[in-house]
């Protein structure tokens, strides 16, 4: 399944956060695995009130969230990309993550050590950052000198190097600048030739502020650093997320009035970890749809453009080969109906063939040849 690995400077909160991603995780939905798979990898269910909606309507037996995973990465240090610390193990474990979550300290607290001796967070990003692009830039230089060594023989295979080798140097120069590979734009088939490096920066970033309980009513407004971090994050495209990583803590441990009674005394409405196991379902480029029904409310997860067989065998592989059609709602459509018959009546059911894309939100009733 897709991963979101959470880096950042040691002492930042990594941990704390990632241990709360996870026990958060196990409190919605008791009634499935998720949970903490090796000690830095953790499944999660992704937060989605529309279930038990639909599930309400259905009469649903249980509901199924959907999931991400979270992956803790620690170990980076200035120098990793040289292997210092546990540098390359560091390294290779983000390469194999499809998004990254990085988390930058903006709180303050004298007993915590920060690492370099000063909280900074655009100075944090730019250590982690630099990391990420020397990696990159090293692999780009195999690349290139194997492309050189001239091995490829056919017009077309001398063709396309000459293709990603134009998108590479392109890449190298960005990186040169500061700017990560996904600043670069690249066409169709140039992303598809430089994909196969896994280039650390060319994956999604979302910046996790880790503030203060005392920042989480105004989401930061009032503190300079989570200012600082906007600015410097607008400049990359990137997705800010507030969070505090010790309240989450905090609130685990409690039960549902106590953390609600919390969080009003703080201000704050949701607990941040919403925001940001949100953000990674987003920036991974991923969709829900639903199945509903007496049995269960289940959401499923597909990749934006997906058509509805390949939707359906997310579910299972002899729904995608024995696809018939679809019978599909959209969300709103089917909770303003109130179940498939009254949506039937209101001319909102469509029966969708082989080619149609689904949508956020659908919902979705297979119909396949066993
Ligand atoms: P990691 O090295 O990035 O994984 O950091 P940890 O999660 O181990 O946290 C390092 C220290 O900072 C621990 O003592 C945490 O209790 C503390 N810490 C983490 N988040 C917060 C926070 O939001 N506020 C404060 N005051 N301390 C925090």
């Amino acid at each position: 399944s897709l991963k979101t690995g959470i880096v950042g400077l040691p002492n930042v909160g990594k941990s704390t956060l990632f241990n709360a991603i996870c026990e958060n995780g196990k409190a919605q939905a008791a009634n499935f695995p998720f949970c903490t798979i090796e000690p830095n990898v953790g499944i999660v269910a992704v937060p989605d009130s529309r279930l038990q909606t639909l599930s309400d309507l259905s009469k649903s037996v249980q509901i199924v969230p959907t999931s991400v995973e979270f992956v803790d990465i620690a170990g980076l240090v200035k120098g990793a990309s040289k292997g210092e610390g546990l540098g390359n193990q560091f390294l290779a474990n983000i390469r194999e993550c499809d998004a990254i979550a990085q988390v930058v300290r903006c709180f303050e607290d004298e007993n915590v050590i920060h690492v370099a001796g000063k909280i900074d967070p655009v100075e944090d990003i730019d250590v982690i950052n630099f990391e990420l692009a020397l990696a990159d830039i090293t692999q780009i230089e195999k690349r290139l000198e194997r492309i050189a060594k001239g091995r490829a023989k056919t017009k077309e295979e001398i063709a396309s190097n000459e293709i990603e080798k134009g998108a590479l140097e392109r890449i190298v120069a960005s990186l040169d600048q500061n700017q990560p590979a996904r600043a670069v734009p690249l066409n169709e088939e140039e992303s598809v030739l430089v994909k196969g490096l896994q280039l650390l920066t060319m994956k999604p970033m979302i910046y996790a502020a880790n503030v203060a309980e005392t920042d989480l009513a105004d989401q930061g407004a009032g503190n300079h650093h989570v200012k600082a971090l906007r600015e410097k994050a607008a400049q990359e495209n990137c997705e800010v997320i507030i969070v505090s990583a010790q309240v989450e803590a905090e609130l685990r441990e409690l039960d549902p009035a106590e953390a609600e009674e919390y969080l009003q005394s703080l201000g704050a409405s949701e607990g941040g970890l919403t925001s940001l196991i949100s953000a990674a379902y987003r920036q991974l480029g991923l969709l829900t749809y639903f199945t509903t029904g007496d049995k269960e409310t289940r959401a499923w997860t597909i990749r934006t453009g997906m058509t509805a067989p390949q939707a359906a065998g997310v579910i299972h592989s002899d729904f995608e080969k024995g696809f018939i059609r679809a019978e599909t709602v959209a969300y709103e459509d089917f909770t303003d109906a109130g179940s498939t018959a009254k949506a039937r009546d209101n001319g909102k059911l469509r029966l969708e063939g082989k080619e149609y894309i689904v949508k956020e939100g659908d919902i979705m009733n297979f119909r396949f040849n066993v």
